[in-house]
């Protein structure tokens, strides 16, 4: 018997389908694109706001094993739903958390020489050595050891004695502009940081890496936006499956003369005689404010164009051409015709910061197929 699916509940103005189905066939394709070893599931973020209660375990099901969060929170509410596989934080252990590492069989990410140092005298009290992944800086500037760190490892490697230390990792800074030079720049001076420590298997690659050819391979790539159909190589066709529609069902529609105007601040007027779609959708769901007057949403493939000012619960959008639009009816503002990389960039923003800023109030449907 196939599970049934979840509707809508009928209260919900705004909803994220979510095709489960497609995050694991995402999840393969990457896999066949890394032949130098596994493919990680990023779900920092409630897996960038698709759920990752549902997500990290259809992950794990299609053959996934290793995770990784942003905070300690994150992981300390998956690891009961992801059992046997390596969950990791890339934040890094904050003092006093210690014991919930260990407690949740959870995998630091050191990105600095005291959380070495936390996680060392950690292992000395454990009697035992602990896993960790060392993060190496090789550009990032943000967070993992920088160059004179690893020098001093190299020279003092008895610091990671109590450590295992199960992958050695760092981050691209421009993987997504294949052309850009940093990216060599970067996975030279990784190789060169790895020859300075102990030897231990390499993370390397994130969504993008993983489509700039086999220098970028490495033991276990990471990638989180490429999963949920992202695209991982900007400016080429994706790669991806779809895996995301976004929808507001409409409430409301209304007849304008020319010349009427519409929401917040009367920034549109009606240059023909008009009919308006109001959707419950707003930016208190993460529909922003930079969408006012910009982007559009579909019906039935069809594009209508947003009108007026994006208001905290509604978006207004012109369907003077579209006379089966009445209330009730769905607008799709992500999906086939305008996937999650195009409407982001109607408000001068990237996909990920769409998927993240959804809000709770968007009902996500986790879809099996
Ligand atoms: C978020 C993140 C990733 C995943 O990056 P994508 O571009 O979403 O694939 C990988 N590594 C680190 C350190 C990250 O912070």
């Amino acid at each position: 018997m196939t599970p049934a699916v979840p509707a809508a509940r009928p209260g919900m103005g705004a909803v994220l389908d979510v095709a489960l189905g497609a995050v694991a066939a995402n999840w393969k394709l990457l896999s066949a694109r890394h032949p130098s070893g596994p493919v990680a599931g990023v779900v920092k973020a409630d897996a960038y706001g698709l759920g990752a209660a549902a997500v990290a375990p259809a992950l794990q099901a299609a053959g996934c094993r290793h995770f990784f969060v942003a905070a300690l929170d994150e992981a300390l509410a998956l690891r009961p739903l992801l059992p046997g596989a390596m969950l990791a934080v890339l934040g890094g252990p904050l003092p006093g958390t210690v014991p919930e590492y260990l407690a949740h069989d959870l995998v630091p990410v050191l990105n600095a020489p005291a959380e070495i140092a936390l996680w060392s005298a950690a292992a000395r009290a454990a009697g035992r050595r602990l896993p960790a992944i060392l993060h190496v800086d090789t550009g990032m500037a943000r967070l993992g050891l920088e160059p004179r760190a690893v020098a001093a490892l190299h020279d003092d490697p008895a610091a990671l004695a109590g450590l295992d230390l199960r992958y050695v990792m760092t981050h691209l800074v421009s993987a997504e502009a294949a052309g850009d030079p940093l990216n060599e720049a970067q996975a030279r001076r990784f190789a060169a940081a790895c020859a300075a420590l102990p030897p231990a298997p390499r993370c390397f690659a994130n969504s993008s890496g993983i489509f700039l050819g086999p220098a970028f391979g490495s033991d276990l790539a990471r990638p989180g936006a490429a999963l949920w159909g992202i695209n991982p190589t900007p400016g080429r066709p994706n790669p991806m499956h779809p895996v995301v529609r976004l929808r507001a069902r409409v409430l409301a529609v209304r007849d304008l003369g020319p010349g009427e105007t519409v929401g917040y601040n009367a920034t549109f007027a009606a240059a023909r005689p008009s009919r308006i779609a109001t959707a419950a959708i707003g930016y208190a769901d993460g529909w922003r404010r930079a969408f006012s007057n910009r982007g559009a949403a579909r019906f039935d493939g069809a594009r209508v164009p947003l009108v007026g000012r994006v208001s905290m619960d509604l978006t207004t959008f012109d369907v003077t051409d579209h006379p089966r639009v009445v209330p009730g009816v769905w607008l799709d503002l992500i999906g086939p015709g305008q996937d999650v990389d195009a409407a982001a960039a109607d408000a001068g923003t990237i996909g990920y910061e769409v998927l993240t800023g959804l809000a709770s109030r968007v009902q996500r449907i986790h879809h099996p197929a």
